[in-house]
């Protein structure tokens, strides 16, 4: 990976009170801050502590959303909200949003003073795919009627992974993406975006920059309604169009995302596959990825 090289003259954009104990130097081996000046996060350049006291004294809120429909309740939900307890932005105000089908089935978690869990009932749709992309519509319409009164920030994860280490308030700012733990290395990014001409997720005209998964976003609540009303917006063009984009919601994203370049990038620490096995960037894992079991839980695949 290069070294961060700061187009001359671009300022910092530095959007989290804790930002000024960053050190970009301290991680050599890594690209530690983009072409337009967002800081990515890495192990090593930030210190915990203060971004903990500053945040910790603000109270700063953060929502946690989360879609467990069908299947994938019973197998993932407890372990991700129980490691989040351990792991997520803890000693600060969290609510997690559990967007489900089967509402009684969500398991009783034990959360710290100041966290909370409202459980929001999801459609079942039949489509695995469909389930994966109006997750942008449904979080959009959470930020209206609940999140927004609430929260100041706003993460939006998938349920199959798992937290094993922190996951602290130096990955808030203002539209957060994270690269993709299979994709990070540059050279393999052009062939991961979508080049169909009819999806509104294309990228043919665009050389493209990184790779961001969509297992992780967030912002805050302004930034994030932006976000997913676009993503919405543009897969129901696509519907209308008969077309789907590659990598589904996250070609959309994606998309999204180079057009609007986010304020602050998360390592693939932030969101590890364990199965690529040992890199030597990555000095820790923070959240992992869980076993993928598509043939017993995509009921259509
Ligand atoms: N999801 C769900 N039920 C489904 C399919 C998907 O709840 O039947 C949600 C779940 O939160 C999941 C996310 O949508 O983590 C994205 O799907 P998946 O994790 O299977 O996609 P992948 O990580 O393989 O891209
Ligand atoms: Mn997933």
């Amino acid at each position: 990976m290069p070294k961060c090289q700061l187009a001359p003259g671009a300022p910092l954009k530095l959007d989290n009170a804790g930002d000024k104990t960053l050190h970009f130097e301290s991680r050599p081996d890594v690209q530690t801050c983009t072409e337009w000046g967002a800081p990515i996060i890495w192990e090593g350049m930030f210190d915990p502590r203060a971004y903990d006291e500053v945040h910790k004294g603000n109270q700063t809120s953060v929502a946690l959303t989360v879609f467990a429909v069908g299947r994938y309740l019973d197998v993932y939900l407890k372990d991700f909200l129980t490691s989040a307890e351990a792991h997520f932005m803890v000693g600060l105000p969290v609510t997690y949003y559990v967007f489900t089908d089967v509402p009684e089935r969500v398991p009783a978690v034990t959360l710290a003073p100041g966290r909370e869990l409202k459980v929001i009932s999801e459609e079942h749709r039949f489509r695995w795919q469909d389930i994966s992309m109006m997750r942008m519509k449904t979080i959009r319409d959470a930020i209206d009627s609940h999140i927004r009164h609430r929260n100041r920030y706003v993460f939006c994860m998938d349920v199959d992974q798992v937290f094993v280490g922190r996951f602290g308030p130096e990955a808030l700012g203002d539209s957060v993406a994270l690269l993709h733990s299979h994709f990070y290395r540059r050279f393999k990014i052009l062939w991961t975006y979508d080049h169909n001409p009819k999806s509104r997720a294309n990228m043919l005209e665009a050389p493209g920059d990184f790779y961001y998964h969509a297992a992780v976003f967030g912002g805050s609540w302004q930034r994030v309604r932006e976000i997913t009303d676009s993503c919405y917006r543009t897969i129901m063009e696509d519907k209308e169009n008969g077309v789907e984009a590659l990598w589904h919601d996250e070609s959309h994203l994606n998309k999204y995302l180079w057009e609007h370049k986010p304020s602050r990038v998360l390592s693939p620490e932030y969101c590890w596959d364990p199965s690529i096995g040992y890199r030597r960037d990555i000095h820790v894992a923070r959240l992992i990825w869980q076993e993928k079991q598509y043939d017993k839980l995509r009921e259509n695949s």
